[in-house]
């Protein structure tokens, strides 16, 4: 394990563009829990009720979305960055970062201090809220204030469109503009690196395919396996926090 890490720390010194992808599982480290885990919030709810669709056209299954995505986001505030968010803030100052791709919708890469033009979120934020109807963005704060004083269902205040947390629901269109941008970035990385995600999602799942056929090295730092292990350079199946830390003191040449 040890020899690993020593070869990640190799890749990222001679590395001068790094694209990482980060998915559930180093959000899973801060105590975030992962919707689709055994366990998770998602066992107490009927995704039927969850799709994008259904929160088009049910007044019901808003109010269960709106209650759902609470339980989601009121510990997600109280959650704290780890040392993977905080390394990865680290290889932005040592200007090695061109940029994180996260699959997370909590925000807590810029709680670490890595800067929001770095920060790709294809999955969009829970910090936010969007009406679906004008685009008009809302504090996500703002809008729980008003379900604290009753609101089931909050619509937008100017134009009466449906509100809904600016994150990317099952059936929901990706946002075309940090898609695209996520795949250039990619494509221009001369090391892929994978944070906590298993791969089998898209565009998540792409992405390494469109970094290593560009010519880029690949490292994947996941729990377990991934559809990518045999076409990585470096493969550990470990926690990103203790990783990266390590690979970090490395790299600078701490012992
Ligand atoms: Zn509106």
């Amino acid at each position: 394990m040890n020899d690993t890490i020593e070869h990640l720390a190799t890749l990222v010194r001679e590395a001068v563009n790094i694209t990482v992808l980060t998915g559930a599982g180093i959000s899973t480290e801060s105590g975030i829990s992962d919707f689709r885990s055994p366990g998770g919030v998602w066992d107490r709810y009927n995704p039927d009720d969850l799709n994008f669709q259904s929160f088009l056209s049910s007044e019901e299954s808003r109010k269960i979305y709106w209650k759902f995505h609470r339980e989601f986001y009121l510990p997600m505030k109280l959650s704290k960055p780890n040392d993977a968010h905080y390394a990865l803030a680290e290889l932005e100052q040592m200007g090695k970062l061109q940029c994180v791709i996260t699959q997370n919708v909590d925000n807590l890469h810029q709680r670490a201090g890595s800067s929001p033009d770095k920060v790709i979120k294809i999955h969009g934020t829970a910090c936010m809220v969007r009406c679906l109807a004008c685009g008009a963005t809302f504090d996500r704060e703002e809008i729980e204030r008003r379900i604290d004083e009753g609101e089931e269902v909050p619509r937008c205040e100017s134009c009466n469109g449906l509100l809904k947390p600016a994150t990317v629901s099952f059936g929901q269109p990706m946002p075309e503009e940090e898609t695209s941008r996520a795949f250039e970035m990619a494509r221009s990385s001369d090391l892929f690196v994978v944070l906590g995600s298993s791969l089998v999602v898209y565009p998540a799942a792409q992405l390494p395919f469109e970094a290593i056929n560009s010519g880029a090295k690949l490292a994947i730092i996941n729990l377990t396996a991934t559809p990518y292990d045999n076409y990585a350079d470096v493969v550990i199946h470990a926690k990103c926090g203790e990783t990266m830390k390590r690979m970090i003191e490395l790299v600078k040449g701490d012992t």
